[in-house]
This record gives C-alpha cells, structure tokens and sequence, in this order.
C-alpha cells in the first residue's frame, strides 16, 4: 500500500517536471521564433526596398520615388539605389536622411 502511494508520489513528479521542461522548451522556441521572425521581416521589408531605416535618428526615409540621378542627370521614377534609365542603371552608394546622417545602400552591404 505504502509502496503504490509513493509511486503515484513518484509519477506526479515525473509529470510536473516533464511540464515544466515542456514549458521551458515551449518559451524558447518562442523567443528564436520571434527573433528568426523579426529577421526575416527585416529582409522581407528591405528587399520590397520602400523605406530604409536611419540608424542615427531612427526614422524610416522613404527611397521610392521621384529622383535625379547624379551621373547622366535623368530625372526617373523608382528606387533611389538604381538609376532607371536603362542606359545608366547608376548604383546610389548612400543617401542622406533629413538629420543629416548617411545612410548606405542595403543591397551594397548585403553583396559584401
Ligand atoms: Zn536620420
Ligand atoms: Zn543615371
């Protein structure tokens, strides 16, 4: 009788411990899906390449547009990072945010 008891004691353990690692494994896996999530959306947002974020003021300055290219003068509609002329196809480096800070082109650093 004693024995059964201590057993079903025994059991019980067993299970809240195998809740507890559960849950353990539950909020970690969670935590890297929240992380691989935030990731991809990240490279998701700069592949769609409206927007690109200033790391000195944290605004997000819009790169689609209307605008000049610096090389063969074109004024074209599109992103910033390429000349849309198809003649030029110039690579913008970087740009300048409205703080004054610079802002490199994504699609370079990825490349590197
Ligand atoms: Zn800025
Ligand atoms: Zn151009």
């Amino acid at each position: 009788m004693f024995k059964r008891a201590w057993s079903i004691i025994v059991f019980c353990f067993r299970v809240a411990t195998m809740i507890a690692a559960a849950g353990f494994w539950i909020l970690h896996a969670l935590r890297y899906g929240q992380t691989f999530l935030s990731a991809w959306w990240r490279v998701r947002n700069m592949h769609a390449g409206s927007t690109v974020r200033c790391s000195a003021c944290h605004q997000n300055v819009e790169t689609v547009g209307r605008w000049t290219c610096s090389l063969c003068r074109a004024t074209y509609d599109g992103s910033v990072w390429r000349c849309g002329r198809p003649s030029c196809r110039a690579v913008t480096p970087y740009i300048s945010c409205n703080c004054g800070h610079f802002i490199d082109n994504p699609f370079l650093t990825e490349v590197h």
